[in-house]
């Protein structure tokens, strides 16, 4: 039998990060109560007339800038009819010949080796209302306070070939997109949704085959998920010499199957008309520029400069993905000159906990300084691994100074030698037993007698400097009982 590879385009839907809907003023928020955040605009009232948000299109534009798309000068809002119950002027507002951007690229770094995924366009359109099923009460309710939220949907050419590869591209456009803030990309709530277009053909083959649409997907395991059933589905039609038909598909994640929703002829011919109540959309040369200037460095110039800093490749990870780290953490290594410690404890301790109590990083009431005097304490051995873990959730939720805050608990440890030293000769005095073993060759009893010292310092001691001082101690007793015995 031929062997089938896999053809996959994305469309991916992205909710701009927008204070006001696309075409009125009304506020954007998913916690409001129903039908509280409308107008005559975005509830479909006749003869309101929709007026274009300019940040929207700014956020649109920053997109496909920093995937090196064309940004058009002057492009179009056409009406794409639908009815359903959640539309209520019985179309979306959306763009399709010129959208905002064309062209451009995302190089990702798949299992099969470094990819450049080409983008087809970008365009910009208005989100819908809410069905809201009641199933108590037996009925469906419309919540219209989401419809005219502004989206961009991203439409790639149809260059990715696995799940594997679909999933890493798509992690990497909503890292783009949520550092440019472009989007908040909160995927829980539907900010950044994907549809899946799948289909087979033979190995070397050139043109497509019948595609599969798998509607929106809200998470990364899912379009994994689902691209991996789809293609078990679509080879078991294949090598039973059935047809595949291109048709719309629904992912069930609880059954791991995907179901048929709609066949695409019936429902493709979505009659885009010129959408008349709105001017084309404009982009000032000098809006362009500036957008240019405040695009952040690409993201590989940026791992690579961590790299560079010593921060390890997990760590370089976690600050990349998440919204102001990187930020962060150049003002801590700015105030202190330990990056590669720096980077480990937000790695370890800081990002951890602000996912965990869903704080922003950049208001996290530990800022960059006492993150860095952290580190500080930590690289002068002046406070142990163990004691940073412990002070870390009261530093995190005060903002506390780590050295005051160490102090105060008792948790600095004594580095320094004269005091190492005077506490290792206590140690030794008052344990000649111990101290005969390790003479007479049981090096092991030294872990006993560190013991010891951490236990007569109250745990301050630097386990390491108390190691050596009590090798130091107990060299001089070895030499004096020579001594003694030769005479
Ligand atoms: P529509 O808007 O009707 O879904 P498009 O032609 O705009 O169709 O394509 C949408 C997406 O589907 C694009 O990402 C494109 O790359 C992808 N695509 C189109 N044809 C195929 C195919 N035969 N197999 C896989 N992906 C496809
Ligand atoms: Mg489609
Ligand atoms: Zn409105």
């Amino acid at each position: 039998m031929t062997e089938m590879e896999p053809v996959i385009g994305l469309e991916i839907h992205a909710q701009l990060k927008t204070r006001t809907k696309l075409f009125c003023t009304c506020p954007i928020d998913p916690g409001a109560e129903p039908n509280t955040l409308i107008c005559e605009i975005c509830s479909g009232q006749p003869g309101a007339l929709p007026r274009m948000n300019g940040k929207a299109l700014e956020l649109a534009a920053k997109a496909g800038l920093a995937m090196g798309c064309r940004v058009n000068e002057r492009s179009l809002f056409s009406r794409k009819n639908y009815f359903y119950p959640d539309l209520p002027n019985g179309f979306q507002t959306s763009q399709i010949d010129p959208p905002i951007c064309e062209g451009g690229s995302l190089d990702i770094q798949g299992p099969d080796g470094p990819r450049t995924i080409r983008l087809n366009r970008i365009h910009l359109e208005d989100d819908a209302g809410k069905c809201v099923h009641d199933p108590r009460r037996g009925r469906t309710l419309v919540d219209l306070n989401r419809a005219g939220t502004p989206l961009i949907e991203i439409v790639t050419e149809p260059d990715l070939g696995s799940s594997a590869e679909a999933m890493e591209f798509l992690r990497k456009l909503h890292a783009l997109l949520v550092r440019l803030e472009v989007t908040e990309g909160r995927m829980e709530e539907g900010e950044f949704r994907c549809d899946v277009n799948i289909s087979l053909r033979p190995r070397g083959e050139t043109r497509l085959g019948v595609r599969g649409e798998i509607k929106n997907l809200n998470s990364f395991r899912y379009v994994g998920q689902a691209i991996e059933y789809e293609i078990k589905r679509q080879a078991g039609l294949y090598a039973a010499g059935r047809p595949v038909l291109q048709e719309t598909l629904h992912f069930d994640p609880d059954r791991h199957e995907t179901r048929t929703l709609r066949s695409k002829e019936e429902a493709h011919d979505y009659r885009y008309f010129p959408q008349p109540d709105l001017p084309p959309v404009m982009v000032a040369p000098g809006l362009l520029e500036e957008l240019r200037a405040s695009l952040p460095a690409p993201a590989e110039e940026t791992a690579a400069r961590l790299r560079g800093q010593g921060l390890r490749d997990e760590a370089i990870a976690l600050l990349m993905d998440r919204k102001g780290a990187v930020e962060y953490f150049d003002r801590a290594a700015a105030i202190y000159d330990g990056p590669g410690r720096i980077g480990a404890l937000m790695a370890e301790l800081l990002l951890p906990a602000c996912q965990r109590d869903g704080v922003p990083v950049q208001s996290s009431a530990l800022g960059p300084g006492g993150l860095a005097r952290l580190a500080e304490l930590l690289d002068q051995g002046v406070l142990g691994r163990r004691a940073a873990q412990e002070l870390f959730g009261e530093l995190f939720e005060t903002g506390a100074d780590p050295g005051e805050l160490a102090r105060e608990r008792g948790l600095l440890q004594i580095s320094d030698r004269g005091a190492l030293s005077e506490l290792a000769a206590e140690v030794v005095a008052s344990h000649p037993g111990e101290v005969g073993k390790y003479l007479g060759g049981q090096e092991k009893i030294l872990g006993f007698l560190v013991g010891q010292v951490m236990r007569r310092s109250r745990g301050a001691a630097d386990p390491k400097g108390a190691g050596e001082a009590l090798v130091a101690a107990m060299a001089g007793l070895g030499r004096q009982g020579g001594d003694g015995d030769g005479n």
